[in-house]
C-alpha cells in the first residue's frame, strides 16, 4: 500500500508569541495509504479543525511537513493553490459558502478554477451531483431555493466535481435530521467505494465513524492520542472516556456484557454484528430456535 498523505512531525501554534499563544497540534506524525477512509475523533477544542486546515495547506504548519504523493506541499509556496484541488475540504456547515445564481454554477466553481471546462466540466458537475443526490431539476434552480439538506449536498458536490485524491469532510451530518444523515453518509461511503478517493471525516458521531471508517486518528489536546484500526480503537473503551470520547453504545452494550462475564467479543461495531453474536450464542446455548 502506498502513502497519499505522510505528516511528518506536524505542529501548529496559534498567536505565536502573544499572551495567547496556544498550540493546537503538537508534533503529530502518521501516515494515510491511498483509499483509505479515516475518521477523525477527538473532544471539541483537541486540534482536529487546524490539523485538517495543514493538509490543503489554508494554514501554514508552524513545524513539520504535510507531504501529498511524497512531495511537501509547502515546496513550492506559488503552487498551494492547487494543493486545495487536489486535496478537497468540506467544512462545517459549508452551505454558507454558496453564492451563485444556480445550483449547477455553484458545483462549477471549484473544478472550472481547477481548468475543467467543456464537456468535462459538464460531466464532472453532473456526477458530483448525482453522487450526493441531488436530483438533475434541482441544478438550474437558485441555491436559496433549496432546502437545509439540498444546500448540504450542493456543497459537497462543488468539492467532489473537483475530483481531489482526497477529500475530507469536517462534520459532514451535523444538524442534519437522523434520515439526512444516514442517506448523506450512505452516498459518501459510495461515493469512496466507486472512486476509490482517500476521504477523512471528521465527526463527532461514534457511531457514523464506526461505520464508515477503516482506521481512526484519534486527537486529544493536540497531540495524536492513537492511530488504529476502526475496531482496535473502540476495543479502548475505558482510555476514550478518559479523555471525553465514548464508543458507540452497542460497542458499549457489548461491553458492559463481557464485564458480567457473558463471552461477547468487546470490538462490536454495529447492531447487525452484535446481534449475529448475540443470536449464535444464545443458539449455543440452546435457548434459541
Ligand atoms: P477541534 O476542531 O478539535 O475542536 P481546533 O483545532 O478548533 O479543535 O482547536 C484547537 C485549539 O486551538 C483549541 O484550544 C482552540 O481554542 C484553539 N484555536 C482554534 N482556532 C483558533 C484561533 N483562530 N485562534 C486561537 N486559538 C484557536
Amino acid at each position: 500500500m502506498s502513502a497519499v498523505l505522510e505528516l511528518k512531525n506536524l505542529s501548529f501554534v496559534y498567536g505565536k508569541g502573544t499572551p495567547f499563544e496556544k498550540k493546537a497540534v503538537n508534533n503529530v506524525s502518521l501516515s494515510i495509504n491511498k483509499g483509505e477512509f479515516v475518521g477523525i475523533i477527538g473532544h471539541t477544542g483537541s486540534g482536529k479543525s487546524t490539523l485538517v486546515q495543514m493538509l490543503n495547506g489554508l494554514i501554514t504548519p508552524s513545524e513539520g511537513q504535510v507531504i501529498l504523493d511524497g512531495r511537501d506541499i509547502w515546496s513550492d509556496p506559488k503552487q498551494i493553490r492547487q494543493i486545495r484541488f487536489r486535496v478537497g475540504m468540506v467544512f462545517q456547515y459549508p452551505e454558507y459558502q454558496l453564492f451563485e445564481e444556480t445550483v449547477y454554477k455553484d458545483i462549477s466553481f471549484g473544478a472550472q478554477n481547477r481548468g475543467y471546462t467543456g464537456e468535462e466540466l459538464d460531466t464532472a458537475i453532473r456526477k458530483a451531483a448525482e453522487f450526493t443526490g441531488l436530483r438533475p431539476e434541482l441544478l438550474d434552480k437558485s441555491p436559496f431555493d433549496l432546502s437545509g439538506g439540498e444546500k448540504r449536498r450542493a456543497a459537497i458536490a462543488g468539492v467532489i466535481a473537483m475530483n481531489p485524491e482526497v477529500l475530507i469532510l469536517d462534520e459532514p451530518t451535523a444538524g442534519l435530521d437522523p434520515m439526512g444523515r444516514e442517506i448523506l453518509l450512505s452516498q459518501i461511503m459510495n461515493y469512496h467505494q466507486e472512486k476509490g478517493t482517500t476521504v477523512l471525516l471528521v465527526s463527532h458521531s461514534m457511531e457514523d465513524i464506526a461505520r464508515v471508517a477503516d482506521r481512526i486518528i484519534v486527537m486529544n489536546q493536540g497531540r495524536l492520542e492513537m492511530f488504529d484500526e476502526t475496531k482496535a480503537v473502540f476495543s479502548h473503551g475505558s482510555d476514550l472516556e478518559q479523555i471525553g470520547l465514548k464508543v458507540p453504545q452497542i460497542t458499549k452494550i457489548m461491553q458492559a456484557l463481557k464485564a458480567k462475564g457473558i463471552e461477547v467479543p468487546d470490538d462490536i461495531l454495529t447492531v447487525d454484528e452484535a446481534l449475529e453474536v448475540l443470536s449464535s450464542l444464545l443458539k449455543k446455548e440452546g435457548k434459541l430456535w
